[in-house]
C-alpha cells in the first residue's frame, strides 16, 4: 500500500533531526556564549539604558560583520523599518512597494509614515520580489515626472520606495531589482530582518540598497530579546538615523534642546550586551543552520510531491527558516501535514497570511499576486534551530 505524503514528510523530518519525542520548536534562541557574563557586566556598570559601551560595541560588530560603513541600533526591527522610511523622505500620501508575502511589520512601518503599501508579487525561485514582473508592472502603471519622481498614474501618488524582503533568509535577485528601481527612481530599503548572515553575490544582504534593516527578535538567528538595526554606507543618513532614534536631541553638556520631532527608538545597553555575545556566535550559528539545511535537502531529494527550498545560485543563505514547498497537486494536503507534524511534537507553520488579505490592507493598490497566492497554500516551515 502506498504511504501517504503526510506520513512520509513527518518521517523524513524526524529522521533528519533525530527526533526523540521531546517537543521541537520551529526556532529557539541559543545562549551558550558570553550572554550572562555581558549582562552582569552591563548591570554592574549602571549603564543599562541607551548610553553605554555595549551599544557602541554591538554597532561596531555589525559593521565589521556586514561590511557596512555604519550600523545604528534600534529598539526593534519594526522601528528600524519606520525610521529608515522616514530618513529617505517617505511622507504622508506616498506609496511604498511591499511584497504581499512578508511579515506584517513591513507594511505597518509604511503606514506609520502615513504612506500606503502597494503590494507586489514574488517569484518562486527566491520567495522574494520578482524584479521582472515589477518592471512590466511599472511600465504599465507608473510615470516619471519632470522632477524625476515616480508617480502611480491611477492614484497620482508618488511611489517613493520599495522594501524587498529576504524571505526566511534567502536573498532577493537584487541586481535586477536595483536596475528596475534605478530606472524609476525608487529608493530600495532592504527588509533584511531574517537574513543576517546571508550574502548576495558575496555581499551581505542589507548592503545592496540605500539602507538595510535587521531584527533581533527572539525568533531570529541572533536575538537581543527585542531589537533591530539599520545599516548603510551613507554616513550622512547614519547621522540622521542616530539623531532621530535618540529624540533628536542636540548634543550639549546640560541643555535639553531638540531640533525636530524625534523618536525614542535607541536600543538599551542591556539588549546590546546580549547582542555582543550573540554576534560572537553568529558564524557558528550560520554553519550549523547551513548543515541542517543540507541534511534536509538530501533527505527530501528522493520524495516526490514536495521540494526542500534551496538557495538560488547567486546566494549564500543563512537558512534562517527551512522551507518545504508542496507540488501544486498536493496543495490541499498542507493543513493535514501541519496537523500531523504539530500533533507529533514537531512544530511546523504555514507562511504569513498575505498582507492584502488583512482587513487594514485590503484596499491598498496591488498588482496581480498570482505567485504569492499560489505559494501561500504550498509553503510549510519546518524546525530550523541551529542545534538540531
Ligand atoms: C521579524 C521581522 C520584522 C520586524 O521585527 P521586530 O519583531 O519588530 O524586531 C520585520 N520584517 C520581517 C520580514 C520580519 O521577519
Amino acid at each position: 500500500m502506498k504511504t501517504r505524503l503526510e506520513t512520509l514528510i513527518l518521517e523524513k523530518i524526524k529522521k533528519v533531526i533525530k527526533h526523540n519525542g521531546i517537543y521541537v520548536p520551529l526556532h529557539h534562541p541559543m545562549f551558550n556564549g558570553n550572554e550572562k557574563r555581558y549582562l552582569i557586566e552591563c548591570v554592574e556598570s549602571n549603564f543599562v539604558s541607551s548610553v553605554g559601551e555595549f551599544v557602541d560595541r554591538f554597532e561596531k560588530m555589525l559593521e565589521e560583520f556586514t561590511g557596512a560603513k555604519k550600523a545604528v541600533l534600534c529598539v526593534n526591527g519594526t522601528a528600524a523599518l519606520h525610521i529608515s522610511l522616514k530618513v529617505i523622505g517617505v511622507e504622508l500620501g506616498d506609496e511604498v512597494l511591499v511584497p504581499a508575502m512578508t511579515f506584517v511589520a513591513t507594511a505597518n512601518a509604511v503606514s506609520y509614515c502615513g504612506a500606503i503599501p502597494h503590494f507586489v508579487d514574488i517569484e518562486e525561485k527566491t520567495l522574494g520580489v520578482d524584479p521582472k514582473k515589477l518592471e512590466v508592472y511599472l511600465e504599465e502603471i507608473a510615470e516619471i515626472r519632470e522632477n524625476n519622481e515616480c508617480v502611480n498614474k491611477a492614484t497620482r501618488r508618488r511611489i517613493k520606495a520599495i522594501l524587498p524582503m529576504h524571505t526566511f533568509g534567502h536573498p532577493v535577485n537584487m541586481d535586477r531589482l536595483n536596475e528596475v528601481c534605478k530606472k524609476y527612481n525608487i529608493v530600495v530599503i532592504e527588509d533584511a530582518a531574517e537574513s543576517l548572515g546571508s550574502l548576495y553575490k558575496g555581499i551581505h544582504t542589507g548592503r545592496l540598497g540605500r539602507l538595510g534593516v535587521f531584527s533581533f527578535n527572539g525568533n531570529k538567528i541572533v536575538t537581543t530579546g527585542g531589537g533591530g538595526a539599520v545599516i548603510t554606507d551613507d554616513e550622512d543618513l547614519a547621522v540622521l538615523l542616530k539623531h532621530l532614534t535618540t529624540t533628536a536631541k542636540v548634543p550639549h553638556p546640560w541643555e535639553f534642546y531638540h531640533d525636530r520631532i524625534g523618536y525614542n527608538y535607541r536600543m538599551p545597553a542591556l539588549n546590546a550586551a546580549l547582542g555582543c555575545a550573540q554576534m560572537e556566535k553568529l558564524p557558528e550559528f550560520i554553519e550549523k543552520k547551513r548543515s541542517l539545511a543540507k541534511r534536509y535537502a538530501e533527505a527530501f531529494s528522493d520524495l516526490e510531491g514536495v521540494r526542500f527550498f534551496t538557495e538560488p545560485d547567486f546566494a549564500r543563505s543563512n537558512y534562517w527558516l527551512n522551507t518545504l514547498i508542496l507540488d501544486k497537486r498536493w496543495a490541499h494536503l498542507r493543513d493535514e501535514i501541519l496537523k500531523l507534524t504539530n500533533e507529533n511534537g514537531i512544530m511546523t507553520r504555514p507562511v504569513w497570511t498575505l498582507l492584502h488579505k488583512l482587513p487594514m490592507y485590503r484596499h491598498c493598490p496591488k498588482m496581480d499576486l498570482d505567485c504569492a497566492e499560489d505559494l501561500t497554500s504550498r509553503i510549510i516551515n519546518i524546525p530550523s534551530s541551529a542545534d538540531l
